[in-house]
């Protein structure tokens, strides 16, 4: 469903993401793991279009983008591409002014012009599925973190994407909050969903992921199975970061 083909960024004289070639397939949950500063979020800033390439290609459900494209080419193809990609960030970046319930479905008015009630009917849905039906009608200042972060999801599922991106979903969470977005994420990758998680949370990898891919300094130090990557680094440098992180 993603596949990178020596992506490359740099900001002015600042190289970020050095040709970095990354495969996700369907159903896989892929746990993007990498000291601060390497370069994990901007990889998936690009995958979205939140940061534009400078170097290389990328293919999103079939949709590729070279860098080698005109501006306005690409935008267009990025706009393509988030129809069908879902990205959930460290903060929730919730409606203030909207329910829970009101920002599900936003997406689903403003961007698929669906009917209201046929909207209403999906977002009541996916707050169930995220096991927040009783908070539809609750303004996010009055949801706790993890609600907050599990409202942000069910946004996300709304628009009904190939892949769901995360960034550090639960890094903002007080710890005690954590397991609650965690075990949502679990059922999501049970259902078959394709994830590509930055996290923090070995726990998680070492038992969801399909594939780590280890990243340091804009490359891709390391890749395999969760037991191979934490009983078996094969890097210095991921070996480092294992000792370094337990
Ligand atoms: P963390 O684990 O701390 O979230 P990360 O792996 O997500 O780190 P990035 O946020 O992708 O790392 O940052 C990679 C590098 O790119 C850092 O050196 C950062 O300072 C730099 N960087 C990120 N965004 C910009 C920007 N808009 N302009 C200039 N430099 C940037
Ligand atoms: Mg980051």
């Amino acid at each position: 469903i993603i596949k990178t083909f020596e992506l490359s960024k740099h900001f002015n004289n600042l190289e970020v993401l050095k040709h970095i070639d990354i495969q996700v397939d369907q159903n896989e949950i892929v746990v993007l793991l990498g000291p601060s500063g390497s370069g994990k979020s901007t990889f998936l800033r690009c995958l979205n279009g939140l940061e534009d390439i400078t170097g290389g290609s990328f293919e999103v459900n079939g949709i590729h983008v070279d860098a080698k494209l005109p501006a306005r080419q690409r935008k267009a193809l990025i706009r393509e591409i988030r129809q069908h990609t879902g990205m959930v960030f460290q903060q929730f970046n919730l409606y203030p002014h909207k329910t829970a319930l009101g920002n599900v479905i936003e997406g689903l008015l403003t961007v698929k012009k669906m009917r209201k009630d046929e909207a209403v009917h999906i977002g009541e849905r996916l707050l169930d599925r995220v096991g927040l039906s009783d908070k539809k009608d609750t303004y996010p200042s009055r949801l706790s973190g993890g609600q907050q972060q599990r409202v942000a999801i069910a946004r996300a599922l709304a628009m009904d994407p190939a892949i769901m991106l995360f960034d550090e979903p639960t890094s903002a969470l007080d710890p005690e909050l954590v397991g609650e977005v965690l075990s949502v994420m679990r059922e999501l990758a049970q259902d078959g969903m394709t994830m590509l998680v930055v996290t923090h949370e070995m726990k998680f990898a070492r038992e969801v992921a399909s594939k780590v891919v280890f990243m340091a300094d804009g490359v891709v130090v390391e890749e395999g199975s969760p037991q191979a990557f934490f009983d078996h680094p094969q890097t210095e440098r991921a070996k480092k970061f294992l000792r370094q992180i337990t």
